[in-house]
């Protein structure tokens, strides 16, 4: 129980464990998952935003353009040198669109200068202004519009870029004009916090990397020229990855680490000049991804901890169930001792393991009446008292138990088993004794036991079969009026088994033929021939057992199927006598044994002289054996039945005369015709060194002559018991000397030569 149990637990564990890798692996998989959404989402973000800052710095750069180049238009149409307010009209264009300055410069001549807040200064040499200016003039002197990157301004001492943009009349150009803008103005753009919902920043760099403007809400704390410096890409392939796209003026996606943080970056193009902007995510990539994994982790962990805890309590409930069920399974609940089952386990190992092993089976005498008497409750009490009793009482190795109602059982270790039912006796005085003392009562409590011998135990060694037998002896006890302990016998219990056969199958047997008539021969003294023969019973049993009269003629006579087997019997005869007349044998006459209990039956001489008719044979060829002992009770009655029988015809012959209350008296009383001398009798007048014997036999012979009876001598082995019965002057001898019983058809062959197998005998 206790193993499967474990394999059972194994199983589920295996089974949890199982289930726990799948679960972590799903959560695994679905943390990659919401991490790589997080990262794409945060991606797309990135870039809707950069896309939204780049427009917005287009429109500004747009609008800066479109107000130089409005101006640049009306500057085509009036005379530059005649409008003698330019500078008015510079002044006041610069001061309307915050640039930081504004100024004109023709192809040829000194150019025209505002700077917000200064006076305007006419007659400016271009060479006088810093080399950024002069190279976006020229540019524009070109013909195209041109912008610088950042500058120090040497006016205003303020970082700017510079515009220029070429102003021409009837399609050729005739100057540049020109204008600064604050770099803090890209910066407003560039610093709105409203990067990604306030979480990220954006920078704008050139392509080398070199950051031109710098977010003011930058989301790690950095004074960076250049995004290959820290906190970037300090070195490394994502560095070199981002310089080549950089290169290319591709957009590239990338991340970096920071303070132990890994943040996500876009670096966009911005379509002007080699401009990029650098938009930094604060949503941490693989941090997230950390905190989504711990947390799916810990949850199946949890879960995982209550599973297993659930099932480390099942199983140490089921464990505990387990028990409780073995405790009942193998225990008595009255006694708390043992039950039987328990019992014929410790039985089963002692069996196999010892030689010395004695098994009594004890019960209370008419415990039903302690019953009704005491009341179940004190009757119940008595129990356990006698179990303690007999628990106290066993030495070690030695065990008890109560099985059902008062039976016990108990196992006493001794290799003599006389000892060993001495010491049985013993603890059952003493228990008793105990309980009359503890039950404070008068009424004796008896204990009968039968007990299974250590050698009948060892014999066996099952232990059904050892209770049972100790059932038997039990049984055998049950009679006594003391303390008794009956040992169990293996011959006795041969004869009951064969007693319980006999009565269980004698009908059936019947039926089906299975009892057969043997015949025994009685020879002539005089002249040594076959003098007659006596049908005596054999029962071959269906498994080819043969049983022989005393197995089963005694308990015939008992319970009355005797009367059935002897008429079967004088029938067999009768049958037999017909079969040789048919086959032209003179026969003997047979001799039938013959039942106290037939002879008193109320039809049975009808019964008897209705076969003799049936099979047409004269009553004289049938001898009845009846016994001495029916004259006992009623000599009167039996004379007048022998009489009636004789009248029939029947001849009437006295068995066994001289084995029991044999008196000459009887004989001289009973008009019998034949009498029959026990074997015993022989074998006393054969003894030499008691001459007495032999002299009553002679008388008894004697008297029989003078009454006319024939004398038959049983039990003849030898030939000095032929010549002793012939100088008695006895006329027939009858015994092994002649002849065992024998079957009919060894019978028939030995005497009148018939082959045996030629059919002679069939059942009726
Ligand atoms: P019984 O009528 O005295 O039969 C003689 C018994 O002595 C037979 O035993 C026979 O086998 C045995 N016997 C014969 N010669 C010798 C000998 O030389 N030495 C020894 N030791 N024994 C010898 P069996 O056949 O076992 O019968 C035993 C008894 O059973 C019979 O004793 C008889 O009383 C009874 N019996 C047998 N057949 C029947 C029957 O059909 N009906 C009745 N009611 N009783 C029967
Ligand atoms: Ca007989
Ligand atoms: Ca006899």
């Amino acid at each position: 129980m206790e193993k499967r149990l474990r394999e059972r637990l194994h199983r589920a564990a295996v089974l949890i464990v199982a289930a726990g890798v799948l679960l972590l692996a799903a959560e695994a998989g679905v943390a990659a998952f919401l991490a790589r959404s997080v990262v794409e989402v945060t991606n797309e973000q990135m870039r809707a935003e950069t896309d939204e800052y780049k427009n917005r710095l287009e429109k500004q750069m747009s609008s800066d353009y479109q107000i130089l180049t409005t101006m640049s238009s009306f500057l085509e149409f009036s005379n530059v040198d005649e409008a003698e307010n330019f500078d008015e009209i510079l002044n006041e264009a610069n001061l309307r669109n915050d640039f930081v300055s504004m100024a004109y410069f023709p192809l040829n001549g000194p150019g025209v200068l505002a700077v917000l807040g200064q006076p305007v200064r006419g007659g400016v040499e271009l060479t006088e202004l810093q080399p950024e200016v002069q190279e976006v003039v020229a540019q524009a002197w070109q013909g195209e519009m041109a912008l610088s990157d950042l500058v120090q301004s040497e006016l205003t001492q303020e970082k700017v870029f510079i515009y220029a943009i070429p102003v021409s009349r009837n399609g050729v150009t005739m100057g540049a004009l020109i204008a600064s803008d604050q770099v803090e103005i890209f910066s407003d753009i560039l610093s709105g916090n409203t990067v990604l919902s306030g979480n990220g920043h954006i920078h704008l760099l050139n392509s080398r990397g070199e950051l031109l403007i710098h977010s003011q809400n930058s989301v790690v704390e950095e004074s960076a020229a250049s995004i290959y410096e820290e906190p970037y890409f300090n070195g490394g392939q994502k560095a070199e990855d981002i310089r080549t796209a950089m290169a290319a003026g591709e957009s590239v996606y990338s991340s970096f680490r920071y303070e132990g943080r890994s943040y996500q970056v876009l670096l966009e193009p911005v379509g002007i000049k080699d401009w990029y902007m650098l938009c930094v995510s604060r949503v941490q990539e693989a941090g997230e991804r950390y905190r989504i994994v711990t947390v799916i982790a810990a949850t199946f962990a949890v879960l995982l901890l209550m599973m297993v805890t659930l099932l480390v309590y099942g199983y140490r409930l089921t464990r505990r169930n387990d028990r409780e069920l073995r405790e009942l399974a193998f225990h008595d609940a009255l006694t708390g001792g043992d039950n039987l089952r328990g019992f014929t386990l410790k039985l089963q190992e002692a069996l196999s393991q010892r030689r010395d092993v004695n098994l009594a089976a004890l019960d209370v005498r008419q415990f039903k009446f302690i019953n009704e008497i005491f009341g179940r409750e004190r009757a119940d009490k008595l129990l356990c008292h006698i179990h303690r009793q007999l628990q106290a009482r066993l030495e070690e190795g030695e065990f008890c138990c109560r099985d059902s109602a008062d039976l016990f059982y108990a196992v006493l270790l001794n290799a003599d088993p006389a000892q060993a039912a001495a010491r049985l006796r013993n603890i059952m005085d003493e228990a008793c004794a105990a309980a009359l003392h503890d039950a404070n009562s008068d009424y004796h409590i008896l204990l009968y036991a039968g007990m299974v011998a250590a050698p009948q135990c060892a014999a066996s060694g099952k232990v059904d079969d050892v209770l049972t037998h100790a059932m038997f002896a039990l049984e055998r006890a049950k009679g006594a009026s003391s303390n008794t302990v009956w040992t169990y016998d293996t011959e006795l219990h041969k004869k009951e088994e064969v007693a319980n056969y006999v009565e269980s199958h004698m009908h059936q047997a019947l039926q089906s033929g299975e009892f057969r008539m043997y015949l025994q021969p009685k020879i002539d003294l005089t002249s040594g021939r076959l003098g007659g023969a006596e049908a005596l019973v054999r029962w071959t049993t269906g498994t080819g057992r043969i049983l022989y009269p005393d197995q089963f003629i005694p308990l015939f006579e008992q319970n009355g199927f005797s009367v059935s087997l002897d008429l079967y019997m004088v029938e067999c005869a009768c049958k037999q006598l017909r079969a040789w007349l048919d086959q032209g044998i003179q026969p003997p006459p047979l001799s039938v044994n013959q039942s106290k209990l037939l002879f008193f039956e109320a039809d049975y001489i009808q019964k008897l002289e209705r076969l003799t008719e049936r099979y047409q044979i004269p009553a004289s060829w049938i001898t009845l054996e009846i016994l001495e002992g029916l004259a006992l009770e009623n000599a009167g009655e039996l004379n007048a039945r022998i009489s009636q029988l004789q009248g029939i015809g029947f001849r009437i012959s006295m068995d066994d005369f001289g084995s029991g209350y044999s008196s000459l008296n009887t004989l001289s009383s009973l008009q019998i015709d034949e009498l029959k001398l026990d074997r015993g009798f022989l074998m006393e007048a054969a003894d030499k060194n008691d001459p007495r014997s032999r002299v009553i036999m002679e008388q008894v012979v004697q008297m029989a002559k003078q009454l006319g009876i024939s004398v038959v001598v049983e039990g003849v082995e030898t030939q000095e018991n032929e010549a002793l019965i012939r100088s008695l002057g006895c006329d027939f001898g009858q015994g092994y000397y002649y002849s065992r019983p024998i079957t009919v058809e060894e019978f028939t062959a030995r005497y009148w030569g018939v082959p045996e197998d030629a059919p002679q005998e069939a059942a009726p």
